[in-house]
């Protein structure tokens, strides 16, 4: 089979869904199935939804399309809010926004009228780590402005964290994101269908409490597809996290130096290197580059260790495994190395399981 190739294990992810959807259930929060680190790959999108996941959750509409064009039936939501340039195709494609800014949601309104739909919107509140979200002091004139939109659904308001300023959504956050949606309640008379606390940084602050207010949506990936919490990047008890394996395949393997000789300029990242001189050493290449993968981000499984990279090649220290031309050798990915790779038209994606 060719390489490099990601191998993914269906068995797992599904073991992991139900896992999760067993823990947060437990305490009334549903969730919504993020697929942007796989791209929208309808296979695994198709194996959410077989679980019971009913929204699936994108930062890309060229994603939601694809997914929808080959036939996974779920509600849509889109992650990152809308740019005014898209703001037709979000109509089209996505159920649901995630949004902050009144100057969007006024076009979504306006195009959600002239395809005579309903496009439903959650609001972003600022809580602290800095992406996305409206500052808690303008809420209340905002929604009162989204509520006369027409074409447009108010069903919640939402919280994002430890993305930009890695803030943890602890309890005194989530209080205060389930005391607005309260306060918005009564206020306006309405009742939201979403409290979305967050992502995969809240597991610490789930276990942790026994009440959990009026949260019951988080939007989780990186739980769902590598096993792990995103504060302290633990493994979450009874999960996987290997469901992803890259392979990849030696190309050369031989007895050389193990300091480049010559007159020393910069290498192919522009960086002046200095090397070790450990004498001859058992060295490999592998058919994969910086271009393909994160470098930093993958975790050899064999005893092998990695030398450097260029665009397309990883030069491995061999001298433990002595692997020949045509072994393969394989990576544990995390989070942006996976992204990358799964998003690369160079990598196989295998399905396996
Ligand atoms: C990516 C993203 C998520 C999912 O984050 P994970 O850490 O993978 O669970 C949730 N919400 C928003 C807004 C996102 O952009």
């Amino acid at each position: 089979m060719r390489t490099p190739r990601i191998d993914i294990d269906i068995r797992k992810i599904t073991h992991n869904i139900q896992q999760l959807k067993k823990l947060y259930g437990a305490k009334g929060i549903e969730i919504t199935g993020v697929t942007k680190l796989i791209g929208g790959n309808p296979k695994i999108a198709a194996v959410l939804v077989d679980n019971g996941i009913q929204i699936l959750a994108d930062s890309r509409i060229d994603n939601i399309k694809r997914m929808i064009k080959d036939g996974v039936k779920a509600q849509y939501l889109l992650l990152r809010t809308p740019s005014l340039s898209q703001i037709e195709e979000v109509v089209a494609y996505a159920d649901i926004s995630l949004n902050s800014e009144l100057k969007i949601l006024k076009e979504l309104s306006k195009c959600a009228l002239i395809r005579h739909t309903i496009h439903k919107v959650i609001l972003m509140v600022e809580l602290g780590d800095l992406r996305e979200g409206i500052m808690p002091i303008d809420i209340d004139n905002t929604v009162k402005e989204i509520l006369e939109l027409k074409g447009i659904n108010f069903i919640g308001i939402g919280s994002n964290f430890a993305c930009y300023g890695g803030i943890s959504p602890d309890v005194n956050k989530m209080n205060e994101l389930s005391s607005l949606a309260i306060r918005l309640e009564n206020k306006f008379k309405i009742s939201l269908t979403i409290v979305s606390g967050g992502n995969s940084s809240n597991y610490n602050w789930f276990k942790s409490s026994k009440n959990i207010g009026r949260i019951n949506n988080l939007r989780l990936g990186e739980s769902i597809f590598l096993g792990r919490e995103t504060l302290c990047r633990k493994a979450i008890p009874n999960l996987y996290t290997d469901a992803f394996t890259l392979i990849t395949e030696i190309i050369e393997a031989k007895i050389k130096p193990s300091k480049p000789y010559g007159k020393v300029y910069q290498n192919g990242n522009g960086k002046i290197k200095k090397f070790k001189d450990k004498g001859e050493m058992n060295r490999g290449i592998l058919a994969i580059g910086r271009q393909d993968v994160a470098i930093s981000g993958i975790i050899p499984r064999q005893d092998i260790s990695i030398l450097g990279a260029s665009s397309d090649h990883i030069m491995i220290d061999n001298t433990r495994s002595n692997l020949k031309v045509g072994d393969t050798v394989e990576f544990s990915l995390k989070y942006k190395a996976l992204l990358r790779a799964l998003n690369s038209s160079y990598i196989a994606k295998n399905i396996i399981n």
